[in-house]
């Protein structure tokens, strides 16, 4: 692994300064009709700071009144109450209607280099235990539920992806990457801050080394023991989706002497887990022609699997599994981890079709007693309505089947009780009858 501090450095961090203790209201004195007198601040409706005291870390749009003291965007805040409370201390983020996110609830928290080099250190060392010689990457920053809203940070070896999502974390960029060397001892940390939601933020795509150098040899991991190349310059997201290793994991334990079909395979993380348990044969489809490239080098980069049992295919899954179907093919286990269908509550009706056609098709490939392990990272669908649709999908498609595990994300996607929109990912390893 890739060297860092000992966790032993990273224990000697100062924890008590930056644990949220309970306090006494701080009441903003401040005559009628003049400025709080705190610097930049959101004032909230009356009535509207009910999430802010349950420590949700956004403040939407339609909850603040006014804002004080013209903040530019990323700008730290604090937030009051309509009485005067002083609730929070948060970025400000004009153009999004998740008008500001809470970097702390104290509210004398100082907002600052110190603040970022702590909550870094701290997520970092509790992710100590999940790397080691067989498992050299790991998500280090996981945004809100690390209490760095919108800073997300993959380690993969010595180099580290840093996404901002948010005003805030886009102002702080540069102490973030700081700090996540630091805390790493990371080579380079490169940006990846070319998602979609930049675009709410009012934020321009920003991509490319914030400290440091990529490896000319390029960025290979080892996860299981398996050693995966990762494209973090031009791969999906930050270059490899960490939050299914426990869950490749559970595939791999299931795979002996099965038939595998690994849908929306991306670089094969499921399909070489298949093979390392022991599968009959994995065929892969994906829709990206870049994905499958590095799947097909992954598959060559270890020889201990055995290449002649894997099969990849450049297709859309929707119409190659109706292909499949109607060939008569069929499958001892299927894995079914399609791209978010939808980002919010508004697309879940649509996003509801897609899952249930592809899952149903899924269960008529399936052979008796065969596995599907079917997943949604949708953050508009909940694993209640999720499970309500994969069993609408068994029912058109007359099978019986049952709930062998619920999947999630894995350790390192942590998500803080007052945030349960963290808990995005949703899977269900069924056993059909
Ligand atoms: N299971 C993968 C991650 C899947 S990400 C892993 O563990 O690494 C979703 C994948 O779906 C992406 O690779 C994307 O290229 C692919 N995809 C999106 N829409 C598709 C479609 N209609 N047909 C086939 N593949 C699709």
């Amino acid at each position: 692994m890739a060297a860092g501090p000992h966790p032993a450095a990273l224990r000697k961090v100062d924890r008590r300064k930056s644990r949220r203790t309970p306090h006494e209201p701080h009441v903003v004195a401040r005559a009628a009709g003049a400025g709080t007198g705190i610097g930049p601040a959101l004032v909230l409706g009356p009535g509207r700071e009910k999430s802010s005291r349950l420590r949700h870390p956004w403040i939407f749009s339609g909850a603040v009144e006014r804002v004080e003291g013209a903040p530019a965007s990323g700008d730290t805040v604090t937030v009051v109450a309509a009485d005067g409370t002083i609730l929070a201390r948060a970025a400000y983020s004009p153009s999004s209607q998740i008008r500001a996110r809470v970097w702390s609830f104290d509210p004398q928290a100082t907002i600052d280099a110190a603040f970022f080099t702590r909550a870094v250190a701290h997520a970092a060392a509790a992710r100590w235990p999940l790397l080691d010689a067989a498992h050299t990457a790991c998500r280090i920053l996981h945004g809100e539920s690390d209490g760095l809203p919108g800073a997300i940070a993959d380690r993969y070896g010595d180099v580290v992806v840093l996404q901002c999502l948010s005003a805030g974390a886009a102002r702080w960029r540069e102490t973030i990457a700081a700090a996540l060397v630091e805390a790493t001892g990371a080579r380079c940390i490169y940006e990846r801050s070319d998602a979609d939601v930049r675009t709410l933020e009012g934020l321009p795509m920003r991509t490319g080394p914030v400290l440091g150098t990529l490896p000319d040899a390029g960025v290979v991991i080892v996860e299981e023991g398996i050693a995966y190349a990762v494209d973090v310059v031009r791969g999906q997201k930050t270059g490899f989706y960490l939050d299914q290793r426990d869950n490749r994991r559970t595939v791999r334990t299931h795979a002996m002497g099965r038939r595998v079909l690994n849908a929306f395979c991306y670089t094969g993380g499921f399909s070489l887990a298949a093979l390392a348990g022991g599968a009959a044969s994995v065929l892969s489809i994906d829709s990206s022609a870049d994905a499958l490239q590095i799947a097909h080098a992954n598959l060559a980069r270890n020889p201990s699997l055995d290449a002649t049992r894997a099969q990849w295919n450049e297709a859309d899954v929707f119409t190659e599994l109706r292909r499949l179907r109607d060939a008569g093919a069929t499958f001892d286990m299927i894995v079914m981890d399609p791209p978010k269908f939808a980002p919010t509550a508004a697309h879940a009706e649509r996003a509801a079709r897609a899952y249930k056609d592809i899952n149903l098709l899924a269960f008529k490939l399936l052979t008796e007693g065969g596995l599907l392990a079917t997943f949604s990272c949708s953050g508009g669908v909940s694993a209640d309505l999720f499970q309500k649709i994969v069993a609408g999908a068994a029912l058109d498609a007359n099978v019986d089947a049952q709930i062998v595990a619920r999947l999630t994300a894995s350790a390192d996607h942590p998500v803080a009780l007052n945030f349960p929109e963290g808990d995005y990912l949703k899977g269900l390893l069924l056993r059909k009858a």
